[in-house]
């Protein structure tokens, strides 16, 4: 894909390598960032009967953070109280009436280096 490889060059990977981001990976795990050996445990999408858990990266900080969604019924978002914060330094991460898998596809970030080569370990399946 044409504007895929854009992307990888405006992050500085090369065409045979990849990013990461929460649309293709699942459940909880570890990411391990290739760059500078950072690891870190988080979740990318799990649920529960009638809540889910859904991970984000703030785009400000670059912290991994879960935002908790009580669904209105089985598999299904519930609506949002309030914008989602970052509980790292409060910047706006997903505004209320934002769809909630907004962002699934932007390439994620070792939070230490910032290095887009990170690699994802899954060890939670929902
Ligand atoms: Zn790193
Ligand atoms: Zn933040």
């Amino acid at each position: 894909m044409e504007d895929e490889n854009k992307l990888k060059e405006k992050l500085g990977l090369r065409p045979d390598e990849d990013y990461l981001c929460f649309s293709r990976m699942g459940g909880a795990g570890v990411i391990m960032c290739k760059d500078c050996g950072h690891e870190e445990e988080i979740v990318s999408f799990t649920h529960g009967m009638m809540s889910c858990d859904i991970g984000r990266q703030c785009p400000h900080c670059h912290a991994f953070v879960v935002e908790h969604n009580e669904g209105k019924s089985f598999h299904q978002f519930g609506e949002a109280a309030s914008d989602f914060i970052c509980p790292e330094c409060g910047a706006v991460i997903r505004k209320k009436e934002e769809d909630f898998l907004k962002g699934n596809d932007d390439p994620l970030f070792c939070p230490k280096c910032h290095s887009p080569r990170l690699q994802y370990l899954m060890s939670f399946i929902t």
